[in-house]
């Protein structure tokens, strides 16, 4: 997927589970979404042509100079799905922290979405258009909450 599709689909994820979980734990919905922003961008730090890599080289660099990276590696080193998603919520059960839960939920969507929407597909599309409204609702939500 593209790296503005992981975002907002990351950001859609963590405001709907901020929504349910707010009742449980105590949880500050900036710090959730400034952790789905980095979170969601977090899993291509190892892919050369990533626009996180693009943006930030370092830690690619140093991820290059410790491991021979290549394209076949990408999924190998921060993408082993199973095995990062289990850390990752090893952590999030750990801290309970927002932004930790936050950039855990977008580095398990941006995860998931990798394995199952092609990029430019038809799928991710719809999956960007949906991410949208649902963070346009959440908005206007809480604009209404703020106002009146
Ligand atoms: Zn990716």
């Amino acid at each position: 997927m593209t790296n503005k599709t992981h975002i907002m689909f990351g950001v859609a994820v963590n405001a709907t589970a901020t929504y349910f979980l707010k009742d449980y734990i105590e949880i500050d919905l900036s710090h959730v979404l400034l952790g789905a922003i980095i979170g969601s961008q977090f899993p291509d730090l190892d892919s050369e042509c990533s626009w996180i890599t693009q943006t930030i080289p370092l830690p690619y660099k140093l991820l290059s100079k410790t491991k021979k990276l290549h394209h076949k590696t990408h999924r190998t080193i921060l993408l082993h799905s199973l095995y990062t998603i289990i850390v990752t919520i090893i952590l999030m059960l750990m801290f309970k922290n927002s932004i930790i839960i936050g950039f855990g939920i977008g580095i398990i969507t941006h995860i998931v979405t990798d394995n199952f929407i092609k990029c430019n597909s038809l799928l991710e599309k719809v999956c960007y258009y949906i991410s949208t409204s649902i963070i346009i609702i959440f908005i206007i939500k809480e604009v209404t909450f703020l106002i009146g």
